[in-house]
């Protein structure tokens, strides 16, 4: 094990069977050297994103969110340019230089809305960097927001394996497309965020090393991993949620991986262990995402179930989260926190 974990630290690809003794394994090493690798990279610094999940409308019917247009259950809200701008009027003060626009497919924001949203969030924070994460747009989509100045995308591939993807997702879906748009964001200059859920149903150790070798290809600026947790009215209702341990092992091996890579500490973690989030840190992660939308919103913001820190105001999200940060030995940075590579 531990000559597998010092092959990834020399930056040396593994053989498929080396990656599933890693993903396996149940040894402290591999986070004590993730950790050491982090440190290298980013010190002791943990960079904070304010989520504002500015849209619960969603056209598409992936088969584990809560979100899904075939939950009628769901209540859907939208934000308002102002309302949005308020989040981040609040966020500021709190320390938050990235904010991060999260939503469904929603077809009521077009470009043209949201070009007029990025660009009044760039013009009243300017020392801001501005991510959005709302599925898959066409190429020209993605241009016109990354030319009204948005910075980052994040756009989780789910999985690598196109058999897999189809048993996650109706035909109208594809994991090729996904995957085509990651390029396309790459290809225009955005920071890039793909990422994964560990434990979704029918997923293998192979299908997870798949998502290691896409990740190794893509080399994308940040990562999103977090478990898999059913949502009570979708297809995927009573089925386990992911593996906490095996969320932890992928965290750390990407970080052996890509050094510089951003790696959150999901709420989806600290949603199955309450110190979920904590351990992510401990296993090689570098950025939390605290939630900044409005709390009348929140509970309707339901990818899954049980979802933490829905009640809450970001103000008590952000303390909550600094003492924890600072209980295991780590520091907020008020900082945009961009990756290694992207620093100006
Ligand atoms: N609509 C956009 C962004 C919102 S969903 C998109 O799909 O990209 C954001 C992420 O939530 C998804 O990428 C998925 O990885 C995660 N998610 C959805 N349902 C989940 C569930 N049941 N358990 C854990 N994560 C989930
Ligand atoms: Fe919509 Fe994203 Fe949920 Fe899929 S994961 S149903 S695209 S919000």
């Amino acid at each position: 094990m531990e000559e597998f974990v010092d092959k990834l630290e020399a930056l040396q690809i593994l053989e498929r069977e080396e990656f599933k003794e890693l993903l396996l394994c149940n040894d402290d090493y591999i986070f004590e050297r993730a950790r050491c690798v982090a440190q290298n990279v980013y010190g002791k610094n943990i960079f904070m994103r304010g989520l504002i999940e500015f849209t619960s409308y969603c056209k598409n019917n992936c088969y584990y969110c809560g979100l899904r247009a075939g939950n009628k259950e769901a209540e859907r809200y939208r934000l308002s340019k102002d309302q949005i701008l308020e989040c981040c009027k609040t966020g500021y003060p709190l320390g938050f230089r990235t904010f991060v626009l999260q939503g469904g497919e929603d077809a009521h924001y077009t470009d043209e809305i949201l070009v007029d949203i990025v660009r009044e969030i760039k013009a009243t924070f300017p020392d801001c960097a501005v991510t959005l994460s709302i599925g898959e747009r066409s190429y020209e989509s993605y241009e016109r927001l990354f030319k009204a100045g948005t910075d980052r995308y994040l756009l989780r591939h789910e999985t690598a394996n196109d058999e897999h993807y189809k048993t996650l997702h109706p035909d109208s879906m594809s994991c090729a497309n996904r995957k085509k748009c990651l390029y396309d964001l790459k290809k225009i200059g955005y920071q890039v965020g793909c990422g994964l859920m560990v434990g979704t149903p029918n997923q293998t150790l192979e299908h997870i090393v798949d998502d290691l070798l896409f990740i190794k290809e893509l080399q994308p600026q940040m990562v999103g991993i977090g478990p898999f947790i059913p949502h009570s009215n979708t297809p995927f209702n009573g089925k386990n949620a992911g593996d906490v341990h095996l969320t932890l092992n992928i965290l750390a091996i990407l970080r052996l991986m890509q050094p510089n890579l951003l790696i959150p500490a999901t709420t989806a973690l600290g949603t199955l262990d309450t110190r979920g989030r904590e351990q992510g840190i401990l296993a090689g992660a570098n950025v939390i995402m605290p939630n900044l939308s409005p709390v009348e919103v929140r509970k309707k913001y339901m990818l899954y179930d049980n979802k933490i820190c829905t009640g809450e105001e970001a103000a008590e999200c952000v303390n909550c989260m600094k003492n924890r940060i600072k209980q295991i030995g780590y520091e907020i940075a008020i900082s945009r926190g961009d990756c290694a590579e992207f620093q100006r």
